[in-house]
This record gives structure tokens, C-alpha cells and sequence, in this order.
């Protein structure tokens, strides 16, 4: 089996529920594009993962729903209070794509299933591997976005000057890019998409 075919990138309400999702959302946002968000999500995945693998919360707090990001910097802190850390070596995205969108008029909802690779193990402060294992294998995760329905995609190309959340230097940013001083990702508020849930899928 090949890297990111293990699942079916579409989820339980099929093409069909997709298709109108999608026609749903583009009523009050008529730019929205696919292509446009995903190219966003990866950084935002990479962004997710160096908080996680770093052990720095802050790198997500802009991109991360209140209750999810709570919870990822619980876990963080209870690793950092064992002297652990979860390396995730290797980290590669394969493949990212919307499985379904819905609106009900209240809250946008966009899946995107994510294909990705990396080793899965905790080493302590010693360095010693304590949990998994250093192989770099295939997982599949689903990662929940919403916004309210309110907000539409902000046009690409509106520069500001931010701080990065990770060096604190002043780089400037449209919806998202890295810093040129330290290499974390840094997001402007301008995305509108919170990520809301992560179901594992493989
Ligand atoms: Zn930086």
C-alpha cells in the first residue's frame, strides 16, 4: 500500500455531502477555495506539531480552538514536568484534503483528512527512549476546522508587520508564513479558521 492511501479522503457524508458543503460555505464567502485553505493548513500543521515536538504552546495558541489548545498545553506541561519529550523525527505531511465541509449557518466546518509520516516515541531527559519507537511510520489523522459563519477568506496579499511567537522578531505576514530568523511558523489572526478537533483515523 502506498504512503497516504491507507484511508479514503472523504468522510461519512460522501462526495455528495462535500460537493454541497462546500456550495454552502461559498453563499457568503464566494472566493473561498480549497486550494487557498490547504495551503494554509500545512502551515498550520507544521505550526501545530513544532508547539507539540518543542514543547512551546505558544507556537499554536493563534490557530488552535480554546478548549484543544487548553489541552495540548496540559499535555505539554505534564511532559515537561516528567522531564519527556515526543520528537515525532522524520515528520513528513504526505497528503492534505478537505473530506468534508458543511455550514448551518452559524459555524463553518471543514475536515481535512491528513496523510503524514514520523516516528512516534518519548525519550527523557537522559535521552533514553521511554515509550514507541524510533521507526518513521504512516498516520492518518483527521484535523476539524471552524469559523463562525460570519468571516470570509481573507484576500492573499495584505501584508502586516507581526511578532513571531517564537523569537519575538518582527517579520512581516499576510495570512500565514515562517520566520526568516527561526523557522516557526507564524499566523496572523487574518486566517479566521480555528482548529477545533483532531480524530486519529490510522
Ligand atoms: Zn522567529
Amino acid at each position: 500500500m502506498q504512503p497516504g492511501t491507507a484511508a479514503p479522503v472523504i468522510d461519512s457524508a460522501g462526495v455528495e455531502g462535500k460537493i454541497a458543503g462546500i456550495a454552502a460555505i461559498r453563499v457568503h464567502d464566494p472566493v473561498f477555495s480549497e486550494e487557498v485553505f490547504l495551503a494554509q493548513v500545512e502551515r498550520i500543521f507544521f505550526a501545530v506539531l513544532e508547539a507539540w515536538t518543542a514543547l512551546k504552546p505558544g507556537l499554536s495558541q493563534g490557530v488552535m480552538a480554546p478548549v484543544i489548545w487548553e489541552e495540548q498545553r496540559s499535555q505539554i506541561q505534564s511532559y515537561r514536568a516528567g522531564g519527556r519529550r515526543n520528537p515525532l523525527d522524520g515528520l513528513s505531511l504526505t497528503s492534505a484534503n478537505v473530506a468534508g465541509a458543511s455550514s448551518d449557518g452559524k459555524v463553518d466546518t471543514l475536515t481535512v483528512r491528513i496523510n503524514a509520516a514520523s516516528s512516534d516515541y518519548d525519550v527523557d531527559s537522559a535521552g533514553q527512549v521511554v515509550r514507541g519507537s524510533r521507526t518513521v511510520a504512516d498516520w492518518t489523522e483527521d484535523w476539524i476546522f471552524q469559523r463562525p459563519a460570519t468571516l470570509t477568506t481573507a484576500p492573499v496579499g495584505t501584508i502586516v508587520s507581526q511578532e513571531c511567537p517564537s523569537c519575538g522578531a518582527r517579520v512581516t505576514v499576510d495570512i500565514t508564513t515562517i520566520c526568516p530568523f527561526c523557522g516557526a511558523a507564524v499566523i496572523s489572526g487574518r486566517f479566521g479558521w480555528l482548529l477545533a478537533r483532531i480524530d486519529r483515523v490510522l
